[in-house]
């Protein structure tokens, strides 16, 4: 039976590191880290990600500020409010919560933050440099996968890794940074032939798809470490719906080394990186050492 790999526990060692660094900031510096979250519209989802994001900046003492615009803002006002944020001095780190409504260009958006400040690491800058392998701040998810990653396998060099999803959020960074640790790595999507195959070859196996349980027990090499990044609701019993992953858990369990599980695994490590971005960030707008 695999071993959980418990990303709430790791996400809370995060926040209380980040906790920690705000306070020396305060202390020694004068700076109050702060984060800007824009939400445009009313998607009940994104709601709830800017209200745990709000919740856990200000536990973890930094400030936070919110810009909540309507569904019919114009591109041009939400450019003129991401501008304010660039220079304003109280705010490190900004984030446009996805996805933005259809009239609005999101690429124009995301590249309109000023790179500094770009927390969720979608900017074209930060692309750029995560793929070139100048990693400078990294989409938080990617990232908290591999913070799992680093804490349960002994060594990753030379290790067979297989991203299932190339999406610009989570796939492609994910692989960047898998490379970056010297894995030998295969990213999986819609068009690849026959994946189960492809994914046996793996050591580490990551499930970026969106298509509830469709990594079975027999797509999965006996030993592998599985890193599950699926969120998808299903109906479960009694008229309630419930979360599953990418991966079924209940076979992978039976054949991988360790596994996340949903809810638990990936979910929770997904914020404390956000935070963890916002004091980097504050660190490098202020020349600091940063060391999270
Ligand atoms: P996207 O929809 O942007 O990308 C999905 C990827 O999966 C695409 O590359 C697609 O291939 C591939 N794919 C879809 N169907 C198949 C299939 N049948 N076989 C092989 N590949 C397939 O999703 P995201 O990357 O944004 O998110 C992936 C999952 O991760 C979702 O469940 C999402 O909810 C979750 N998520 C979780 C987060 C967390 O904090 N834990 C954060 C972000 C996302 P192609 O490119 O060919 O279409």
């Amino acid at each position: 039976m695999a071993e959980l790999i418990d990303g709430r526990s790791c996400a809370e060692e995060l926040r209380t590191s980040v906790s920690d660094h705000v306070s020396d900031l305060k202390i020694n510096h004068a700076i109050t880290p702060g984060l800007a979250v824009v939400l445009v519209g009313e998607d009940p989802a994104s709601q709830v990600y800017v209200r745990n994001k709000k919740k856990q900046t200000i536990e973890t003492g930094m400030k936070s500020y919110d810009y909540h615009l309507d569904e019919n803002v114009g591109e041009r006002q939400l450019l003129d409010l991401i501008d304010e944020l660039n220079s304003d001095p109280h705010v490190h780190g900004i984030l446009v919560q996805l996805p933005l409504p259809d009239s609005i260009d999101s690429h124009a958006v995301i590249n309109a933050i000023d790179p500094m400040k770009d927390v969720d690491g979608f900017h074209l800058r930060n692309v750029g440099l995560l793929s070139t392998g100048n990693a400078n701040l990294v989409p938080c998810t990617p990232l908290g996968c591999m913070m799992l990653l680093k804490r349960t396998c002994e060594k990753l060099s030379g290790m067979n890794s297989v991203v299932v999803g190339r999406s610009n959020i989570v796939g492609k960074p994910m692989a960047a940074l898998l490379l970056a640790e010297n894995c030998t790595v295969t990213i999986g999507h819609s068009r690849t032939k026959n994946l189960p195959d492809v994914c046996r070859e793996a050591d580490i196996l990551v499930a970026a798809v969106g298509r509830a349980e469709m990594i079975t027990g027999e797509w999965v090499k006996p030993g592998a470490v599985v890193i599950d990044v699926g969120i998808n609701r299903i109906d479960g019993k009694h008229g309630k719906t419930r979360l599953v992953g990418d991966v079924e858990f209940e076979s992978v369990s039976m054949v991988a080394s360790a596994i996340t599980p949903v809810p638990g695994g990936v979910g929770p490590m997904t914020i404390a990186c956000l935070l963890r971005n916002t004091v980097q960030a504050a660190c490098a707008i202020n020349n600091l050492p940063f060391n999270l």
